[in-house]
């Protein structure tokens, strides 16, 4: 299937000289949640803008769904809603009129049923007459999520949907975005929370100073960059390491009844046969063991520090 937003060869260059973005290359795939996670500044929302028609680029080439943005702005603009990262509507309009109001903005013939559906859609149908300036925080963000989706777009930009967000709030909206996508809407989020990243994505690209560094499904990168820790319960206690298990640069926990050894999925070898074997002729037994995978954050972590 040919992706939904196809950018090749994009940079940024502002009018201070800075250099935001530099020869980006990304498809996003029809029906996907695509994350882009990166640091503070990394240019994301600059990206995104430039996707959605509101900065220019300085080279390259956005393809939404067929149309150039350049010079099919309108046709690629009519395929996309972005809810940007400040929440900013008019204060004293009711929730009803706001959202009509934006699908107007898109030349769209004014269509009840599609706004009823939206707003069911996010639970703000009891506050449709409600004044924008009465609702709490989440629902304004909701708000802000029903006029993007107001003309019908099959591509929803969230420029950091849960930023200052309370936790609740955020699973919230997590729920919100996971049945969106499941009515068709692809969907692209930034984010600098790696835990937003890891729970909602199908995949993620990772930037960082106006580069690409990564672009993986999540369950293989997880996989592929993925250190493991193994630690081992043992029967009794062990005062120090013993020097014949040295290479294996184990840990000692627990008051020395537990040791912990990290491992590489992706190397050929794990070492965990011969570390067993080799435990049990420094005549140290094991009473149980249990492995854990490494966050996405320690994965982002590395790979932003090896730039
Ligand atoms: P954050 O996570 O903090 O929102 P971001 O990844 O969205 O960051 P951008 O807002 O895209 O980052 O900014 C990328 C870089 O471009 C930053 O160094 C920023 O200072 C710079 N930048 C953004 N807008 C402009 C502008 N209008 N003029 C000059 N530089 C800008």
């Amino acid at each position: 299937m040919s992706p939904i937003i196809s950018v090749s060869k994009l940079s940024k260059t502002y009018g201070s000289g800075f250099k935001a973005l530099n020869n980006i290359n990304l498809e996003i795939h029809r029906g996907e949640i695509f994350a882009l996670l990166g640091p503070n500044g990394a240019g994301k929302t600059t990206l995104i803008s430039i996707i959605c028609g509101i900065a220019n680029l300085s080279e390259g080439r956005v393809i939404v769904d067929g149309h150039d943005i350049n010079t099919n702005y309108r046709a690629a603009r009519a395929m996309i809603g972005l809810v940007p990262q400040e929440l900013h509507t008019d204060a004293f309009e009711s929730v009803w009129a706001t959202v009509s109001f934006s699908r107007g903005l898109f030349g769209r013939a004014k269509n009840p049923d599609h706004i009823e559906k939206v707003l069911k859609d996010l639970s703000l149908w009891d506050k449709k007459d409600s004044k924008i300036v009465t609702l709490s925080g989440g629902m304004k963000r909701r708000v802000m999520i029903a006029k993007a989706l107001s003309h019908e777009p099959q591509i929803l930009f969230l420029d950091e949907p849960t930023a200052g967000v309370d936790v609740e709030l955020r699973k919230g909206m997590w729920e919100v975005v996971r049945a969106l996508q499941a009515s068709g809407v692809t969907i692209i989020l930034t984010t600098h929370y790696i835990e937003e990243a890891e729970q909602m994505a199908d995949r993620i690209g990772v930037i960082n100073k106006g580069e690409i560094i990564l672009v993986e499904d999540k369950a293989s990168l997880m996989q592929k960059l993925g250190k493991k820790r193994l630690t081992l319960q043992l029967q009794g206690k062990v005062e120090t390491i013993p020097p014949a298990l040295a290479a294996y640069h184990l840990e000692l926990s627990d008051g020395g009844r537990a040791l912990t050894y990290n491992y590489d999925t992706r190397g050929e070898r794990t070492g965990i046969t011969s570390l067993l074997s080799d435990l049990r002729n420094a005549g140290i037994r094991i009473s149980d063991l249990d492995t854990t995978q490494s966050s996405l954050e320690d994965i982002f972590v590395s790979l932003v520090q090896a730039r």
